[in-house]
């Protein structure tokens, strides 16, 4: 459903994503590992073009496009393809939680406010936040503000969900709460791509585990295949430091 081929990256003579090959299907759960600096965010950020690629193509089922020549009205209609969960949430303070999902609904996709309202409680209500439609973020703990993000990214109805590290401004026990939400979106069937550093997640969750350094893929597989008949060296440090 998801194919991205060769994609590159630089900023300013510094290459960061150095010919990136990445398959998604329907239903996958993909996660994303690497050191820091390895271009995780940055693969995201390309796919949902927040940053623009030097080179590539991407294609959504029949959609496809070339990332050094593509339009501004091909981009807006990949980019209601995928939705982005931010690691530090990115909701506007002056909007209650309900406004904030909404918000995106009527700017973007042109829906009427009232069909807006009805769809984020839908989405508020699927990440347990159906007592907290008139809440502000300050009024609201870490987990429940990732919960929001989420929230937003569900009532868009999005082909993939990105997530960029989504629990770690998080302490451990609100970390749970959101892995815990994604869990529940894993089983029923949401596609994922996520990076994040909670192991324990990648495995239990993830049909498809991907390493990155240095801007490449050094190796992918199941989680089994990744995290116990690791092929890599490179892999395998990263795998024996996080741990
Ligand atoms: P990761 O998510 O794996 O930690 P990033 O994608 O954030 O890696 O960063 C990869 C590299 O790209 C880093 O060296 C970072 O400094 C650089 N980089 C990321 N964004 C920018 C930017 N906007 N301008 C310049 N360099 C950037």
């Amino acid at each position: 459903m998801l194919e991205i081929k060769n994609l590159q990256k630089s900023f300013k003579g510094n290459v960061v994503l150095d010919g990136i090959d990445l398959k998604i299907e329907k239903g996958d759960v993909v996660v994303l590992l690497g050191p820091s600096g390895s271009g995780k965010t940055t693969l995201l950020r390309c796919i949902n073009f927040l940053e623009k690629a030097d080179k590539g193509t991407i294609k959504f089922d029949e959609m496809t496009g070339d990332f050094t020549n593509i339009t501004k009205k091909d981009i807006a209609a990949f980019r209601k393809k995928t939705g982005f969960v931010f690691q530090n949430y990115n909701l506007f303070s002056n909007k209650t939680a309900l406004q904030n999902v909404a918000i995106g609904l009527i700017h973007a996709r042109k829906i009427l406010p009232d069909k807006a309202y009805e769809i984020s409680k839908k989405a508020l209500d699927k990440v347990g936040l159906e007592s907290k439609y008139d809440f502000y973020p300050a009024q609201l703990s870490g987990g429940q503000q990732q919960r929001v993000g989420i929230a937003r990214s569900l009532a868009l109805n999005p082909y993939v969900i990105l997530f960029d590290e989504p629990t770690s401004a998080l302490d451990p026990e609100l970390t749970s709460e959101v892995l815990c939400i994604m869990k529940q979106l894993a089983r029923e069937g949401t596609t994922m791509l996520i990076v994040t550093h909670e192991m324990g997640f990648a495995q239990e969750v993830a049909n498809h585990v991907v390493f990155m350094d240095k801007g490449k893929i050094v190796e992918e597989g199941t989680p089994a295949q990744v995290f116990t008949m690791t092929r890599e060296e490179r892999t395998r440090q990263f795998l024996r430091r996080i741990n």
